[in-house]
């Protein structure tokens, strides 16, 4: 699968800091996000279902997150959400913030993306399988999806006899509003 591993990306598990975090550009969604596909739960019951099973507690603040995010379709960072929960005005604590996000990962609930070394969540549940264009001068997120990519990859796991589980393809480069910026200030240069 290696031709198919966005150039930047190692592989690697990258552990940063919050300061980091803050200090990078924002991630923008280009609004256009994908539409949903039909689901026979909403994704609330079925965190419940997944924290009875765990034997873990259906806490407020949990029930608060999960409501929080699944309330549309964009890509976040844990601190992102965290300040637009309070914004809102509810109170939550980042710990319990970065839990949940990395229980509603393993319910299968959200998808964990790389952008760099940037760490970011999205829907996985009621959200059809697409790819990425990130543009790293504006952070802006597109989302695509590639019927030539998923028979690719059949083809690839098939020769390999390998089971896929998920994959992640993203794109990195500069989005046309930022070229577009680049070329006019570029001919400003040269009046
Ligand atoms: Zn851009
Ligand atoms: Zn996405």
């Amino acid at each position: 699968m290696a031709a198919l591993a966005p150039a930047r990306y190692n592989g690697n598990m990258v552990i940063h800091t919050h300061s980091e975090l803050r200090a990078n550009l924002p991630l923008e969604d280009d609004g256009a996000g994908l539409p949903a596909i039909p689901v026979s739960q909403h994704p609330v019951s079925k965190f419940r279902e997944f924290l009875d099973l765990k034997k873990l507690k259906v806490t407020g603040e949990r029930m608060k997150i999960i409501e929080h995010v699944f309330e549309r379709h964009n890509h976040f960072e844990a601190d992102q959400l965290l300040q637009s929960m309070r914004d809102r005005g509810m109170r939550v604590s980042r710990p319990t913030v970065y839990r949940t996000l990395s229980l509603l990962v393993e319910a299968g609930l959200l998808r964990e993306l790389r952008f760099g070394r940037r760490s970011a969540y999205e829907h996985n549940y009621g959200y059809p399988s697409h790819e990425h264009l990130y543009c790293e001068k504006c952070g802006n997120v597109v989302e695509f999806v590639s019927e030539e990519l998923n028979r690719l990859q059949d083809e690839i796991c098939q020769k390999n006899g390998f089971q896929a589980e998920q994959r992640q393809f993203i794109i990195y480069g500069t989005c046309s509003a930022c070229r577009q910026k680049r070329q006019t200030n570029r001919k400003y240069d040269l009046i």
